[in-house]
C-alpha cells in the first residue's frame, strides 16, 4: 500500500539518516524530496515547492536537464574514471572553457567540493610563500560572518563561532575582521566612506600581525551564507590594493557566487579586480555531480615547477577531475551560455527586488538587498534600533512560505544574534510564472505578519 510505504519512508529517514546541521528533534520530519524539474521540487507525498535556495544555493541551471544526465552518462560509458596524477579529455575541456573567461590566466585543480578546494589554496599558498623565501608568510585573514567549509582549514576561515566551537582548536593562523554591513554601519558615515574603512581595518591587522606572517586573505565577492552582506565596489577594490601591497594573496571564493548567480559569471567580475586564487563549486555542475575546482593565477603556479624534487604540490584526492562530473560541468557551462542565464540572473534579481521593494515599509522589514539573483531580506523587531527580529518570527514566516509552496533561506550568524537574514537564491532558470509565483507568496505571508 503506497500510503504504508511513505510513511515507511519517514520512519526508515528517522531510523538510519543523520542530518546535517539539524538540531535534534523528535518531531523533526524533513522534506523528502522525490523528484525535481525546473525550479521545482516534488516530495514523496506528491507536494510541490518552488526551490527558492536552488538547494545549498547551487542548482544553477534547476532540475531534470536531461542533457546534463547524458553528459554524465556517456562519459561513464566511456571512461568512469582516471586520476589527476595523469589526464583525461574532460578535464582538459574544462580547463579550456574556464579560462575562456578567465583570460587564459589561470590553471585549475581538480577536487569535490567548495570545503576542499578553499583546502587546496591555503596549502598551496602557504607552500608558494615558502619557495618564494618567505617561509614566515603562513597566516590567512578571512571575516567573521563568513562560511568558508567544514574541513578543519576551511572551518578555521569561517567567521561563524558557533560552527566552529565544539571542534576546536582548529588550524592555527587563521585571523578575522569584520565586513562591510552597511545596513548597520554607524551613522554619519557615507557607504563609501565606511567601506574604505573598512577596509583599512584589514590593512591593520596586516600590519599589527606583521606583514610577513600573512599569506592570504580569502573572502567572497560579497557575504552570502553570513546574511547577503553586498560591499561597496571601493572595499573589494581597495582591499585587492592592499594584499599586492603586502604580498598577500588573495583568494576570492565563488563557491555561492560563480557561475552566474550575482549576474556576471563570477562575482569578482563587478569590482574590475585580479584574484590570485579563485575557488569554485556549487554552480560548477549546477550540483547535479561533486566537482570544485581552485583556479590558480599562472604566474603563482610558476613557482611550484622546479625540477628540484621537493617542490611540487603535495595534494592528492582520488576523486578530484572526474571524467564524469568534468563533462557534466562543460554541458553546464554550454546550458548557462546557450539560454542567457546569466543576462537572465540580473533581469530577474532587478525584478525581484523591484515588485518586493514595498515590502521596505511592512514593520518587520529592515532592509532588502540584491545582486542578481541572490537576495537577502533582514528582518528586524523594531527598524529604529534594528534589533534583529526574534527567531520565532523568522520561522513563522518561513513556515507559511512552505506551506504556500516556496522554500526560502534563512542564514547570518547566530552567535551575533543576526540570524535574521531570509535569503532566496532561486535557479537562475526560473521562468516568468516562478518569479511571480516567489513574489505573490513573500507578499502575502508579509500582508499576513503585519
Ligand atoms: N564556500 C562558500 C562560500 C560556501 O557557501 C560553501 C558551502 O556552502 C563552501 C565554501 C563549502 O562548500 P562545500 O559545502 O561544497 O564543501
Amino acid at each position: 500500500d503506497v500510503k504504508e510505504n511513505k510513511q515507511l519512508l519517514v520512519e526508515k529517514d528517522k531510523e538510519n539518516i543523520w542530518h546535517h546541521i539539524t538540531p535534534y528533534s523528535q518531531n523533526h520530519t524533513p522534506l523528502i524530496a522525490d523528484e525535481g524539474k525546473g525550479s521545482w521540487i516534488t516530495d514523496h507525498n506528491g507536494n510541490k515547492f518552488l526551490d527558492g535556495m536552488s538547494g545549498l544555493w547551487c542548482v544553477n541551471v534547476g532540475y531534470g536537464r536531461e542533457e546534463l544526465a547524458n553528459a554524465a552518462y556517456e562519459q561513464l560509458k566511456k571512461l568512469a574514471y582516471f586520476p589527476m596524477t595523469q589526464s583525461h579529455v574532460p578535464a582538459i575541456q574544462l580547463g579550456e572553457k574556464l579560462n575562456e573567461y578567465l583570460n587564459n590566466e589561470y590553471v585549475f585543480f581538480y577536487s569535490n567540493s567548495g570545503s576542499d578546494a578553499n583546502e587546496v589554496a591555503f596549502k598551496l599558498i602557504r607552500q608558494y610563500h615558502e619557495q618564494k623565501g618567505s617561509p614566515s608568510k603562513y597566516k590567512f585573514i578571512s571575516r567573521y560572518r563568513a562560511y568558508h567549509g567544514s574541513s578543519m582549514g576551511a572551518l578555521s576561515a569561517t567567521g561563524q563561532a558557533l560552527r566552529k566551537y565544539k571542534y576546536e582548536p582548529l588550524s592555527s593562523g587563521f585571523l578575522h575582521v569584520a565586513p562591510p554591513d552597511n545596513y548597520r554601519r554607524p551613522k554619519g558615515q557615507s557607504v563609501e566612506e565606511y567601506n574604505i574603512r573598512c577596509a583599512e581595518e584589514l590593512e591593520q591587522k596586516i600590519i599589527w600581525e606583521q606583514k610577513e606572517t600573512i599569506a592570504g586573505v580569502i573572502m567572497e565577492p560579497l557575504i552570502t551564507g553570513g546574511g547577503i552582506l553586498i560591499p561597496h565596489k571601493s572595499y573589494v577594490q581597495k582591499v585587492a590594493e592592499i594584499c599586492k601591497k603586502h604580498e598577500v594573496l588573495l583568494i576570492i571564493d565563488e563557491v555561492i557566487c560563480g557561475f552566474g548567480r550575482t549576474g556576471k559569471m563570477f562575482g569578482f567580475m563587478h569590482y574590475d579586480i585580479k584574484p590570485d586564487i579563485i575557488t569554485m563549486a556549487k554552480g560548477l555542475t549546477s550540483a547535479y555531480l561533486p566537482l570544485s575546482v581552485t583556479a590558480v593565477r599562472k604566474e603563482i603556479y610558476e613557482a611550484f615547477k622546479s625540477s628540484n624534487e621537493n617542490s611540487h604540490f603535495r595534494h592528492i584526492n582520488t576523486f578530484g577531475g572526474n571524467p564524469a562530473a568534468c563533462a557534466l560541468a562543460i554541458k553546464n557551462i554550454e546550458i548557462i551560455e546557450q539560454e542567457n542565464l546569466v543576462a537572465r540572473s540580473a533581469l530577474l534579481g532587478d525584478r525581484l527586488y523591484e515588485e518586493l521593494k514595498e515590502l521596505e515599509n511592512h514593520p518587520y522589514v529592515g532592509d532588502i538587498r540584491h545582486k542578481g539573483f541572490l537576495m537577502g531580506i533582514e528582518l528586524v523587531e523594531n527598524k529604529d534600533t534594528k534589533e534583529p527580529a526574534s527567531a520565532e518570527r523568522i520561522g513563522k514566516i518561513i513556515k507559511e512560505c512552505k506551506d504556500l509552496g516556496l522554500i526560502v533561506g534563512k542564514n547570518g550568524d547566530t552567535v551575533a544574534g543576526f540570524n535574521n537574514i531570509l535569503t532566496l537564491s532561486p535557479p537562475l532558470s526560473s521562468t516568468d510564472e516562478d518569479l511571480q509565483f516567489i513574489v505573490d507568496v513573500l507578499k502575502k505571508v508579509f500582508q499576513e505578519n503585519q
